[in-house]
């Protein structure tokens, strides 16, 4: 069926093609729409399943092929045979229609080429470090970094012959400078990966500084180490690493992104070149995101504009509030950076909104933080962040609780630190419910 000069797309594919959904247009008149626009359609054709407004959840494990030279090609695209990637589904180990939906519609908000949705927060970064790194390589590292990261590069990669060095997030370009040419020295660098802001001191890292000093050293270079970053805390609404030189970026979309606490799920973006090798690996390995999951999001990504905006207009009262209350010792909150500092300086550069994650420090210590912890009543008690509900838990007991203590104390989390994710209720009501358990 092949012939010299193909014309349409069923002669190249020497099958009838598969129907490529009609896009809803990414402009109107020369404006160009905005994500909190695009959410509600991108992506999907209503036509091409009965017109159902939503897309049906598809509960598959495997698609039929038009013909036996449709199902070569596909798998020619899926193992790199052929460039182009995948012209078709062919196995939900790969990809599946509520899957591809979510991942057009998550680099819609940072305006990435390319995107990969994963079944946890995780597996994205599990699958990106195995698809970047070999034996012998460093993995230079932004610290601190969620519990789980630390332990996968240090004690899981470890055992791969993988090594890391580590830079304090808020590092100015020289220290940055002196820990990625001592990596270099020790051999190739797998990458450079980040955490911004860090958990759970909520300190920035200057990604255009990272970006300046990577493209410093390895300028001779004909392979740079890519810069990944874990953008879970204000993204993609109010920090977008893109835009300041990061080639990759990860969510646990558990937090914001699902926003509902009732999934688990991960995220990644970035230009096709750096995405291709994660998708080759998520292949391989299976760490896609489920199809139920992935709409869950779809529907999660429709407000996400709306919840994570009233989520930071409550956070920013609730810190108000809690800023002078007597009981306080001090709040780590973006939004109360000082002027003139470091810091400050990054947030102007990378972020638009301080988020509605912070740190409230208490004055006494375990007792008093649990006694506070203890009498919410409209905040719930539980780990995690960026849902509609607001939480508070106590680090030093919980997620960090096997950290040493000297290294609890270098990283500030003492026992009267309590962690606050603000949720999108009555920020006027959460007052009340912080007011009354202080008193
Ligand atoms: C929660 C979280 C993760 C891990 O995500 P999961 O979806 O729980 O696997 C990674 N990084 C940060 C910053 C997180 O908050």
């Amino acid at each position: 069926m092949e012939s010299e000069t193909p014309e349409t797309e069923a002669e190249l594919t020497g099958a009838s093609p598969r129907r490529r959904p009609r896009q809803q247009p990414l402009e109107i008149s020369g404006r160009r729409l905005s994500p909190a626009t695009l959410m509600m359609g991108h992506g999907y054709d209503p036509m091409l399943s009965e017109g159902s407004l939503k897309p049906p959840i598809f509960l598959t494990s495997t698609f039929v092929f038009e013909s036996a030279a449709a199902g070569k090609r596909h798998f020619e695209g899926v193992t790199g045979k052929r460039p182009g990637g995948a012209e078709g589904l062919i196995y939900s180990r790969f990809n599946g229609p509520n899957q591809e939906i979510l991942e057009d519609r998550l680099g819609i908000w940072e305006d990435a080429e390319d995107a990969l949705s994963f079944s946890s927060g995780m597996a994205a970064i599990a699958t990106v470090m195995l698809a970047l790194v070999r034996p012998g390589d460093t993995i230079v590292h932004s610290a601190p970094l969620y519990a789980a990261t630390e332990t996968l590069i240090g004690k899981i990669l470890g055992r791969f012959g993988i090594n890391w060095l580590d830079f304090p997030a808020g590092a100015t370009r020289a220290q940055i400078d002196e820990v990625l040419e001592r990596a270099r020295k020790a051999g190739r660098v797998a990458m450079v990966y980040l955490e911004s802001p860090a958990n759970p001191t909520n300190a920035l890292v200057d990604i255009e500084a990272v970006t300046a000093a990577r493209d410093a050293l390895f300028a001779e270079e004909t392979e740079k180490p890519p810069i990944v970053i874990d953008n879970t805390f204000l993204g993609p609404l109010w920090q977008q690493p893109l835009k300041h030189g990061a080639d990759m970026v990860l969510y646990s979309l558990t937090k914001y992104a699902g926003g509902h606490s009732d999934l688990v799920a991960g995220g990644a973006v970035g230009s096709k070149a750096v995405i291709d090798p994660v998708r080759a690996m998520r292949n391989t390995i299976g760490t896609i995101t489920d199809p139920h999951s992935a709409w869950m999001l779809l529907r999660s990504l429709e407000t996400l504009e709306l919840r994570m905006t009233r989520a930071g207009e409550n956070a920013a009262k609730v810190c108000a509030f809690l800023r002078d209350h007597p009981k306080v010792e001090r709040i780590g909150y973006l939004g109360f950076l000082e002027e003139g500092s470091r810091q400050a300086d990054i947030y102007r550069r990378h972020c638009t909104g301080a988020g509605s994650t912070f740190s409230l420090y208490l004055k006494g210590g375990e007792a008093e933080a649990f006694d506070f912890l203890d009498r919410l009543r409209i905040a719930k008690l539980a780990v995690s962040l960026g849902g509609t509900e607001t939480l508070a838990s106590h680090p030093a007991g919980m997620t960090h609780l096997s950290v040493p203590d000297e290294r609890k104390k270098a990283l500030d989390i003492g026992d009267n630190l309590v962690r606050i994710s603000i949720g999108v209720e009555n920020a006027d009501d959460l007052i009340a419910d912080f007011d009354q358990a202080l008193r």
